[in-house]
C-alpha cells in the first residue's frame, strides 16, 4: 500500500496505493468544500495534475447525505483521484459539537466510498493539559468504536487513518501515538493546531511531528491536518510527514494575500508578481485589483495553489537530489521564526541522528555548504563517519603521513625528495571533512562538495579536532605538512601544527611553493 522509492532526512518519494489508484509522495491534498467548491477539484487534476484531495465527511453527512449514499463522493466532487473525507472532527473545533456518532460517521465514509478515512476525532487544538487529556481520551475512545463498528461491517474499502490528538502536550501526543500504533490502521494523522502557524510558533509544530515520528517509526504514512503555508513544506516533509492537506490557498486568499514559497504578500501592495503561474504571467497586478472581488479572490487562490504544487516538486526534486537539507537552509531564511525553528532542529543530535539513519550517503548532485551549520547536516556526518570507520580505523598505515593542501597536486616522487623518506601515506587538508586520504580524493562526497574559504577559516578549531581525531585513529607516529600559498591554509596547517606538539605527536611544517 506504501512504498518507499527514495528518502533524504525523514522525507521520502513514495508510492501510495489504494485498490487501482495511486499516488506519489510527499503528496499535498487541497481541501475542498463540497457545497462551494470555489476552484473544484477536477480543475486541479487537469491544471495542477492534483492527485488527491480532502473534503469534510461530516458537511456532506449534514448537508448532501442521500446523493453521497447514492453517488458515492467522488461524483459529488466530480474527481476520480485519491480522496480523503476529514471526519468533521474541525466543526467539533469551531462550533463545539457534531450532530453524529463515531458509528454513524465511519459507516458512512466506507459507503460514500470514499479512499482514505479518518475516525470521527476530537481535535486539541490549542488548550490546557486537563482539556487536552479530555481530547485524548475521547480520541481514542471514538477510535476503538469505529475500529469495533468496521470490523462488524467487514471488509474495509478505505484505508484508515489513526488520529494522533494531544496538541502542544507532548507526553499525550505520545501517549496518543503509543496506542494507536498497536491498532489496525494504514496510516496516522496527525491533528496540527492552526493557532502554531499563525502565531509562527514553528518550533513547537516540528517537536510534535518529531514526537509522534519516534514513536511510529517511518513505516507507515504520515499525514498531517492544516500544514498551512507553503513554507513550512519542506520542514515538515524533512521531520517524515508524507501527506499533507491545507486550505490556505483559499483562506489567505479571501484575506486579500498572495502566496510565494517564502512568504505572503498583501495584494494591494505587490508592483510585480514574482510568479510565472497562468495567473501571474496575464495579469498585471494593477489589473486584479480593480477587479470584481469574488473573481479576485478565486484568481488569487489559484495563483496560491500553483505555488504550493511548485513547493512539493521543488522538495520531491530535492530528496531525489540528496538536497533537502539545503533546501531547508534557504528556506529557513524566509522568517526569523522559521529559522529559530531550523536551528532547533540542527541543535537536536538525536533527532539529527535519526536522520542521519535515514540519509543515503550518495546522490546524484554536489553538495554546497556554507557555513557551520551546513557542517552538521546527515549527510555531512554520515561521510565523516565513513571516513573514520572504513578509513582512518582500519589496521595497517604507513607510519609517516603527508599532509598536502587540498587544492594542491604533488607527485609521489617529489615529495619523496622532500620528506626523506621512501614508505608514506598522502592526505590532503583544508577540507570541511578533515583529511581526505588521497585514495578518496576523487570519490564522492569528497571531491563534489562545494564551500566558501570562510567556512574552513570559521569551523577552523573543530576542522583541527577532527584533523587529531583522524590522526590519533591512523596510529601515524611522524606528520609532515605542506605549507600553502594561500593564507587561510598556512593558518589552519600551523594551528594544527601546534596541537601536535602539544600532544607531543612528531610533526613539522614544510615551505613548499
Ligand atoms: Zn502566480
Amino acid at each position: 500500500m506504501f512504498e518507499v522509492l527514495a528518502e533524504d532526512l525523514l522525507g521520502r518519494i513514495g508510492r501510495l496505493k489504494i485498490r487501482n489508484k495511486q499516488a506519489e509522495t510527499p503528496l499535498f491534498l487541497p481541501v475542498i468544500n463540497p457545497i462551494t467548491q470555489s476552484i473544484s477539484a477536477k480543475w486541479m487534476k487537469e491544471n495542477l495534475r492534483a492527485e488527491a484531495v480532502i473534503t469534510n465527511a461530516y458537511i456532506i453527512f449534514k448537508r448532501l447525505r442521500e446523493k453521497a449514499l447514492e453517488e458515492g463522493v467522488h461524483r459529488i466532487l466530480d474527481f476520480d483521484g485519491i480522496i480523503m473525507t476529514d471526519s468533521g472532527g474541525y466543526q467539533v473545533l469551531e462550533y463545539g459539537d457534531v450532530e453524529a456518532t463515531p458509528e454513524e460517521i465511519a459507516l458512512f465514509e466506507e459507503e460514500i466510498r470514499t479512499d482514505i478515512a479518518v475516525p470521527l476525532d476530537i481535535p486539541t487544538g490549542i488548550c490546557g493539559k486537563e482539556k487536552a487529556e479530555e481530547t485524548v481520551e475521547k480520541t481514542l475512545k471514538n477510535v476503538e468504536i469505529t475500529l469495533n463498528v468496521l470490523k462488524e461491517r467487514g471488509a474495509r474499502r478505505a484505508l484508515w487513518a489513526a488520529p494522533i490528538q494531544g496538541g502542544i502536550h507532548l507526553d499525550l501526543l505520545q501517549r496518543c501515538a503509543e496506542i494507536e500504533k498497536e491498532m489496525d490502521f494504514d496510516l496516522y494523522a496527525l491533528g496540527s493546531p492552526t493557532p502554531l502557524m499563525e502565531g509562527y510558533r514553528f518550533e513547537k509544530l516540528f517537536e510534535m511531528i518529531y514526537t509522534v515520528r519516534k514513536v511510529t517509526g517511518l513505516g507507515r504514512p504520515l499525514h498531517l491536518f492544516g500544514a498551512g503555508h507553503p513554507m513550512i513544506f519542506p520542514f515538515i516533509v524533512a521531520l517524515g510527514v508524507d501527506m499533507f492537506d491545507s486550505a490556505s490557498y483559499y483562506l489567505y486568499a479571501k484575506d486579500e494575500r498572495y502566496i510565494t514559497s517564502t512568504g505572503t504578500l498583501r495584494i494591494d501592495r505587490i508592483d510585480y508578481f514574482p510568479c510565472n503561474c497562468p495567473v501571474c504571467s496575464n495579469i498585471a497586478p494593477d489589473e486584479l485589483k480593480e477587479m470584481e472581488r469574488n473573481e479576485r479572490i478565486r484568481l488569487i487562490a489559484t495563483h496560491n495553489l500553483y505555488t504550493c504544487f511548485k513547493e512539493i516538486r521543488e522538495i520531491k526534486q530535492a530528496i531525489r537530489d540528496g538536497r533537502l537539507m539545503e533546501l531547508l537552509e534557504i528556506r529557513a531564511r524566509s522568517h526569523p521564526r522559521l529559522y529559530q525553528a531550523f536551528r532547533w532542529i540542527m541543535e537536536n543530535e538525536e533527532l539529527l541522528k535519526f536522520m542521519e539513519d535515514h540519509t543515503p550517503l550518495s546522490s546524484r548532485r554536489g553538495i554546497n555548504l556554507f557555513n557551520g551549520l551546513s557542517l552538521k547536516r546527515p549527510r555531512i556526518r554520515r561521510a565523516k563517519r565513513r571516513l573514520m570507520e572504513r578509513y582512518f580505523k582500519l589496521p595497517g598505515h604507513e607510519k609517516n603521513l603527508v599532509l598536502i593542501p587540498f587544492n594542491r597536486k604533488m607527485s609521489f616522487e617529489k615529495l619523496k625528495r622532500i620528506i626523506g623518506e621512501e614508505d608514506f601515506e598522502i592526505a590532503y587538508y583544508g577540507s570541511p571533512y578533515g583529511l581526505i586520504p588521497d585514495p578518496l580524493r576523487y570519490t564522492y562526497p569528497f571531491s563534489q562538495t562545494n564551500y566558501p574559504r570562510t567556512l574552513i577559516e570559521e569551523t577552523s578549531e573543530n576542522l583541527v579536532k577532527l584533523m587529531i581525531e583522524q590522526l590519533k585513529a591512523g596510529g601515524y607516529e611522524r606528520i609532515h605538512i605542506i605549507s600553502s600559498r594561500s593564507k587561510y591554509l598556512r593558518d589552519l596547517a600551523s594551528k594544527l601544527l601546534e596541537t601536535l606538539h602539544e600532544l607531543g605527536i612528531d610533526s613539522n611544517v614544510i615551505n613548499q611553493n
